[in-house]
C-alpha cells in the first residue's frame, strides 16, 4: 500500500471524519480552514445549501449551492439533509449524499456549520463528528479584530459584538476550544487535534487485516 501524502494519517484504509471548526467571527476561523484545506489533500470543504443571495466574490458550488426557499424546503421535505438550520432569516443546510458517500471513501469533509447545525450533526453521526470551537484571547482584542479599518458606525460594530457575544455561549457543546492568540500556533493545535483524530482506532477499517498480518 502507497504510503498516505498527509502526517496525521496512517496508510491504512480508514473511515473519514467530520471536522466542525465553529468560532464567533473576528476569532479567526476563515484564516484557519482556509490553511487546512490548502496543506491537507485528505479534508474538503462541505459545501451548503443557502437560501440566501449570492455575495461579489463567491462562486456557485464553490462556497455554497444557492437555492431559492421553495427548492430548500423541498429538500428538507425530501431528507435531504444531514442537517439544516435558519440563521438570520436565511436557510442553510448539509446535503447528505456526498457527505455519506464520502466519509465511506476515507475523505474528511470540514464544516463551517453554526451551533444549532453542529448539535444536529452531533446527534445524528456522534462518532464521525470532531467539534472545535476557537475563541478570541480576550473580548477588547475581538472588538478591535471587529472594528476592522475603522469605517463602520458604532451602531454596527456593537451589533457584531452582540452577535459574537452570542456565538462565544455555545463554547461548551464542542469538543476542542483553542484559543487563537497567535494564528500559527493555534493552526498547529488545529492541525494535532484533526491528526489524532485520524489515529482513532474505530475509524481506521484496515486496522483488522493489518494486525492479523503482524500477528500471523
Ligand atoms: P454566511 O451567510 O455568512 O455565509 O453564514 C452565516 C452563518 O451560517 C454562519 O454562522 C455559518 O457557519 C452558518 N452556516 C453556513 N452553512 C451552514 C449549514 O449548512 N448549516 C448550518 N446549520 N449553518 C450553516
Amino acid at each position: 500500500m502507497a504510503p498516505s501524502q498527509t502526517p496525521g494519517s496512517n496508510s491504512l484504509k480508514r473511515r473519514g471524519l467530520m471536522f466542525v471548526l465553529s468560532s464567533p467571527s473576528g476569532a479567526g476561523k476563515t484564516t484557519i480552514a482556509r490553511r487546512l484545506l490548502a496543506e491537507d489533500d485528505e479534508i474538503a470543504m462541505s459545501v451548503s445549501v443557502t437560501t440566501r443571495p449570492m455575495r461579489p466574490g463567491e462562486v456557485e458550488g464553490r462556497d455554497y449551492q444557492f437555492a431559492d426557499r421553495a427548492r430548500f424546503d423541498a429538500m428538507v421535505e425530501a431528507n435531504e439533509f444531514l442537517e439544516w438550520a435558519e440563521v438570520f432569516g436565511n436557510c442553510y443546510g448539509t446535503p447528505k449524499a456526498q457527505i455519506k458517500a464520502g466519509l465511506r471513501e476515507g475523505q474528511d469533509f470540514l464544516f463551517d456549520i453554526d451551533w444549532q447545525g453542529t448539535q444536529q450533526l452531533y446527534q445524528r453521526m456522534e462518532t464521525d463528528v470532531v467539534r472545535v470551537f476557537l475563541l478570541p484571547p480576550s473580548i477588547e482584542e475581538l472588538e478591535q479584530r471587529l472594528r476592522g479599518r475603522g469605517t463602520d458606525s458604532e451602531e454596527v460594530i456593537e451589533g457584531r459584538m452582540a452577535r459574537a457575544k452570542a456565538e462565544i455561549s455555545h463554547w461548551d457543546g464542542y469538543d476542542y476550544v483553542v484559543i487563537n492568540d497567535d494564528v500559527e500556533a493555534c493552526f498547529g493545535k488545529v492541525r494535532a487535534i484533526l491528526d489524532a483524530e485520524r489515529l482513532r482506532r474505530a475509524r481506521q477499517t484496515g486496522l483488522v487485516d493489518f494486525a492479523r498480518n503482524l500477528m500471523r
